[in-house]
This record gives structure tokens, sequence and C-alpha cells, in this order.
């Protein structure tokens, strides 16, 4: 068996990281015609994934370091409650993608009581009445919650509401490691994200192509658990540049 080297391994991801890029260029320029005033740039998306993954305090645990947050090495996922089979069908499916884009192994365990609690993610379907009790009318209806050390995560506890199995990709996103939301500066802005509040126009319930852009970035080998934010914005900038003409 042939192993790829490091280096061999940066190219790949970097050229990867390339493709996603100029992909997102070319889709968001074509609807530039219908309703956009604006082509996405390099800086959007510097912008984007400065605001989802490395400005915001996560609630309710505040005053976190400004740094990449992230795991490492394969991660267990368990799933309990009140799941439909077609909801599991969902969660492999969007464990797969995630396991593409970011080169970790993120896979659903058949037997959650014996799964290891290191680097689990945990996942809860509740009655929308235990949320109601929870957080009141207009509250959350689905919560995340990451626990790590110096940037390195170790367990993530997801809590979604029978009535809105959509928030998944949100979540998600939030265990991956991205403690903000997304507000986009108006309605024309180019950049959508499963991580824009529900009801906002740059919502959307599947990943989008620059959340597959910010998860490739996130764990792309030149960014590392525990890396200062504004280390991590250089490095992100010189990637972009380097890999793009936008
Ligand atoms: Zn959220």
């Amino acid at each position: 068996m042939v192993r790829a080297t490091a280096s061999a391994r940066r190219t790949a991801a970097t050229a990867i990281l390339a493709v996603s890029l100029l992909a997102a260029a070319t889709v968001v320029s074509g609807a530039t015609m219908a309703n956009s005033p604006r082509a996405i740039r390099a800086d959007d998306l510097l912008t984007f994934f400065d605001q989802i993954a490395l400005s915001q305090q996560a609630r309710p645990f505040g005053r976190r370091p400004k740094w990449v947050r992230r795991w490492m090495g394969p991660v267990t996922v368990t799933l309990t409650g009140k799941a439909p089979a077609r909801f599991r069908r969902r969660l492999a499916h969007a464990l797969s993608t995630i396991s593409r884009w970011s080169g970790e192994r993120f896979a659903l365990a058949a037997d959650p009581a014996n799964a290891p609690w290191r680097n689990r993610i945990s996942i809860r379907i509740v009655d929308h009445a235990v949320m109601l009790r929870r957080y009141g009318r207009g509250g959350n209806v689905c919560t995340t919650a990451t626990f790590g050390r110096r940037g390195q995560l170790r367990r993530a506890r997801i809590v979604i509401s029978d009535r809105y199995t959509d928030c998944l990709d949100h979540e998600l996103m939030h265990a991956l490691g991205f403690d903000g939301h997304w507000y986009g500066r108006d309605r024309f802005d180019p950049v959508h994200s499963v991580l824009a509040l529900r009801y906002t126009p740059a919502r959307r319930f599947r990943f989008t192509r620059f959340d597959a852009i910010a998860i490739r970035t996130l764990y792309h080998e030149r960014l590392w658990p525990g890396m200062p934010r504004r280390r991590a914005l250089a490095a992100v900038a010189r990637l972009y540049r380097a890999v793009s003409g936008i």
C-alpha cells in the first residue's frame, strides 16, 4: 500500500479547496444577474469564516478565547430519542459528507450505550414540549454545547426538538467547531449558510457550498486547534488568495 506523504496530502487539500472556491465564485456571479448586485470575493469568504469560526464567544459557557476549535481523530456520533428512520439516514449522509470535507472520520455508532465518551458527539431528539419547558415559546428549538481543551474538541451534545429536525445541519456545524452565526449584510448578501438565523434571507437548511468551504478551511492542515484568531485569519487569507483568482 502506498502512503500519501504529508506534502502530497497538503497539496490535495489545497487543490480541493481551490475547486470549491472557484465553484462558489462561478455560481454566485451566475446568480448576480437574477437578483444580486455583488459577485463573491475572497474577502466575503474571509468575513464569513471569521464570523462563524473565530469571532463569537459561545454561550452559555462564554469567555472562550478567539481561536480555532476543532476535532482531531475519529469522532463517534450517537443518536438517541424519538428519531425517525429517515432522520437517521439523513444524519448518516451528513456525517459522510462532513468526513469527506474535513478529512476526519465522523461515524454513527450502532450501539450508543457502548460508544466511547471521548471524541463523541451525542445527538438527542426530544419532544417539543421539553424545549418549550426549558426555553419558553419563541426560545431555542435546538441547542449544541461543545467541550474541549485548548481548542481541541472532545465532546459535543446536540439536542433537537422533534418538531424542528431541520436544525440538523446547523447544529452539526456548531458541533464541528463553528460557534458563531452568519448574519449576512443585507438581503442581497451572496453568502448563504445553514448557520444564518432561522427566518433570515441568508438561511439555508442543507449545507451550502459556502459551508463546505468553511468546513474544508477549518480542517485544513494550515490551521490547528488553539491557533489564535489573528494568526488563523492571516493563514486563511493567504490560503484563499493562493488557491483562487477571486
Ligand atoms: Zn445556532
